[in-house]
């Protein structure tokens, strides 16, 4: 008889972090992108490449799913390393006014006719939630959202802003104003 009151209580055996590296590819494509750039239209964003610094079970939102408690739902999130492609309009591109603290990095000026090729670096948070079957000890279905919000860059270094109430550039400590 199972008598916890929290399903992570459970997950000895569940070595999150390890189970995305495992998966990484397919969670790759099934990753949804929740993320933006304020005054930067980015067109198809995908993934290209992903790295997990830390992380951790969110234990006040995991709770069982059956009365049996023999499947449960966990809520994870991880600060994550990431790097999304995507193609900008060039005028948009070219008519950006970013230096080298910029997290946009140019890849191809000449996409083709009308795009750019881009490379963006933002600090994201992946969260993902899980259907965990605790009897089998097995990972019966995922979600997974990656989620970023830049309102800005500093006008003097061109640093991201991921935050709208900032006075001062958190990189170069000039004021925002
Ligand atoms: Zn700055």
């Amino acid at each position: 008889m199972i008598n916890t009151r929290k399903p992570t209580a459970l997950l000895e055996w569940l070595d999150i972090k390890k189970w995305i590296q495992e998966n990484l590819d397919n969670l790759l494509s099934d990753i949804k992108i929740d993320g933006y750039i304020d005054g930067i239209d980015m067109e198809e964003p995908e993934i290209s490449e992903l790295e997990i610094n830390e992380i951790y079970i969110n234990e006040d939102e995991s709770r069982f799913l059956d009365d049996n408690k023999e499947t449960a739902f966990i809520s994870v999130t991880g600060d994550v390393q990431v790097s999304i492609d995507a193609f900008m309009f060039k005028s948009d591109y070219f008519s950006l006014d970013l230096k080298e603290n910029s997290i946009i990095e140019l890849m191809d000026d000449d996409w083709n006719k009308h795009y750019v090729w881009i490379r963006i670096h933002p600090e994201a948070e992946l969260d993902i939630s899980l259907t965990v079957n605790i009897l089998n000890k097995k990972i019966d279905s995922y979600e997974a959202v990656l989620r970023y919000n830049i309102y800005g860059f500093c006008k003097h270094c061109s640093a991201p802003l991921y935050s709208d109430a900032e006075e001062f550039c958190p990189k170069c400590e000039k004021s925002l104003f």
